[in-house]
């Protein structure tokens, strides 16, 4: 073990020590308890970029990962429906190839640009959701081209909302605007600014990309459960929620025949958040609290690394996925190596 991750390694003690004398000092004994689990700022996981620097030595047989994010379907329509009834090629065609966890929560910030950039940087970030900022850290995708010399069109960001580009850079001084990946965002992928696409198109143009490039890492965003939720529009929530999980679909499948991607390829398939309970505010037409329904989200992993037909209860976070992303991918890791899941492992 190198002195600065052991150096490191006993900073991460300290946390719950602290945590512990907290809950000792007078004075707070009288505060009723926050709801669990419960983070006034966004809980940081991230690690100081100065000290990435192990990379595992392990041998995967994933040369690709792939994070679907499928935007804001709460988790009582999607896996926490006992009959699955909206997500049925999740449910019957992918879970018996892989790992479905059941208690996977934003722990940051319930909406779009901070649960991405949760999954993108490996850090809980309370950023500007309009797209006007860049990530304060460099994303996975920048890690992986610094650290193998891989060209742009090898990483990429993908997304039918058009402010799902601020992925692609970040505010960071060290790294802004280097090691960038390419992006297609947004209405005929016309970046931030643009306006909204449509998920079909997004999923036409993604099929492109990945035949054309192969990439090693790509995050694609999926939009229609959130933009119907927000129109008071159940119908077409409870559609988008069918469409995004046919697509899914499609797209393994289309990785699957792929010569360079087939059977080498991870994919991950979560969401940025949930939406309010029904007794929550407006129920499922808004989200961005601390509700359960806007922070427990969906998590489904196949790779070929991975165990299969596996349902899990484990905690997790998005952070989580960062973390098991760049293991799999043998970069540094821009959370913590505690954080990967390494019971998703065969
Ligand atoms: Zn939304
Ligand atoms: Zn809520």
């Amino acid at each position: 073990m190198c002195g600065k991750e052991y150096l490191w390694r006993k900073k991460w003690l300290l946390v719950p020590i602290m945590c512990c004398l907290s809950v000792l000092l007078p004075g707070c004994e009288t505060d009723p308890p926050p709801p669990f689990p419960y983070y006034s700022e966004p809980r940081q996981t991230c690690i100081d970029l100065a000290t990435v620097a192990v990379v595992t030595s392990k041998n995967y047989a994933t040369e690709h990962v792939v994070i679907m994010v499928v935007d804001g379907p709460r988790y009582s329509e999607t896996w926490g429906d006992p009959e699955k009834e909206l997500i049925p090629h999740m449910a019957n065609d992918l879970a018996p190839q892989g790992i479905v966890g059941t208690a996977m929560y934003n722990e940051g910030v319930t909406r779009t640009i901070n649960g991405h950039v949760a999954l993108a940087t490996g850090c809980n970030q309370d950023i500007n959701n309009s797209g006007k900022d860049f990530p304060a850290r460099p994303s996975l995708m920048q890690i992986y081209r610094k650290m193998t010399g891989a060209p742009a069109t090898d990483t990429w960001v993908v997304g039918s909302k058009d402010k799902i580009e601020v992925l692609a850079n970040t505010s960071h001084r060290e790294w802004k605007d280097q090691f960038l990946p390419s992006s297609w965002c947004g209405t005929n992928g016309g970046g931030n600014g643009s306006g909204y696409g449509s998920d079909a198109e997004t999923v036409v143009e993604l099929k492109k990309i990945l035949t054309q490039h192969h990439p090693h890492l790509t995050i694609v965003n999926l939009m229609d459960p959130d933009v119907f939720g927000h129109r008071n529009d159940w119908p077409q929530y409870i559609n988008g929620i069918r469409t995004t999980d046919d697509q899914v679909w499609e797209i393994w499948k289309h990785i699957q025949t792929d010569p360079e991607m087939g059977g080498k390829t991870t994919l991950f398939v979560t969401n940025d958040h949930g939406r309010h309970l029904d007794d929550v505010a407006d129920g499922f037409i808004s989200h961005g609290d601390y509700c359960d329904g806007c922070r427990h989200i969906n998590f489904f992993a196949v790779g070929p690394d991975f165990r299969t037909d596996l349902v899990t209860d484990t905690r997790f976070e998005q952070v989580n996925i960062s973390a098991t992303a760049a293991e799999l991918l043998r970069i540094p890791n821009p959370a913590n190596e505690n954080l990967v899941m390494w019971e998703l492992f065969r």
